[in-house]
């Protein structure tokens, strides 16, 4: 049975959907790349909950959460089929863990999941569900939760943590950058900073990189977006061993960093 990376990917804006871009190209061509996977756990910052939650539906609807793009991406929808024996499973492993589990049997894939998931497996065939953060947790505690997940990995299930490199959306609707923008460096310090501290396995400095890196604040003025990089990280096991997989910017300010942790 193949065993499977855990990623970490940033989904930028919805337009991702349909709109060009350098990663939109990486990550239609990224599923061709993989092992074809038995399921897809994804960590969405857009599934932030105070309890934690899986997602138990067999038929997850498509999500549309997000105000103001233009009707097409209101229209899109991704019908892949939900993996409730897995939801059951995964709640176990975490109710083993001390953790308290709600399964949610109608919730459906937010824009963080099926937006990415519509270029990595536009046939929408393999059963994909969805486990929350909790932003009000530490970036340490998202870390533990996926390494409770990590054996999942051995089972042929591709886990997904889906944020944004960077992502100050203040600086993103104050006056919308070209989608092909230089990035300010206040954006592309932060990454460098992250890049290399991930190649080295720093686990405790990208634990703490809100505080450490370089305007690790004015990048995340809010961790959601970047506490799925935590849980993906600590789904990589240990010693961390992080490969990147794509550097680009959208809109200079989204940094749309991808990595593979096997
Ligand atoms: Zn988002």
């Amino acid at each position: 049975m193949a065993r499977q990376p855990a990623l970490f990917i940033s989904h930028g804006s919805p337009m991702m959907a349909i709109e060009p871009s350098p990663a939109r190209n990486f990550l239609a061509g990224l599923g061709a790349e993989l092992e074809r996977p038995e399921a897809i756990l994804v960590i969405s910052a857009h599934f932030d909950a105070s309890a934690l939650t899986v997602t138990g539906s067999a038929t997850p609807p498509t999500i549309h959460d997000f105000g103001g793009f233009p009707d097409i991406l209101y229209r899109q929808q991704y019908p892949a089929p939900g993996a409730p024996a897995l939801a059951h499973d995964v709640a176990e492993m975490l109710v083993a863990a001390g953790h308290d589990v709600t399964i949610n049997l109608d919730r459906g894939l937010d824009h963080g999941a099926w937006v990415p998931l519509m270029l990595l497996y536009p046939r929408a065939d393999v059963p994909v569900l969805q486990l929350s953060i909790d932003s009000r947790k530490s970036a340490d505690w998202h870390v533990r939760l996926g390494a409770v997940l990590a054996p999942l990995r051995d089972r042929n299930i591709l886990i997904i943590g889906s944020g944004s490199m960077t992502h100050n959306l203040r600086a993103f609707f104050t006056e919308i950058p070209a989608i092909d923008a230089r990035p300010p460096e206040y954006v592309s310090d932060f990454s460098d900073w992250i890049d290399t501290r991930l190649i080295e396995g720093d686990v405790a400095a990208v634990t703490a990189l809100v505080e450490l890196a370089p305007f690790g604040h004015r990048n995340h003025p809010t961790p959601d977006h970047i506490l799925p990089l935590h849980v993906a990280m600590g789904a990589g096991g240990v010693p961390l061993h992080a490969r990147r997989l794509h550097r680009s910017t959208t809109y200079g300010v989204l940094a749309m960093d991808a990595y593979a942790f096997d």
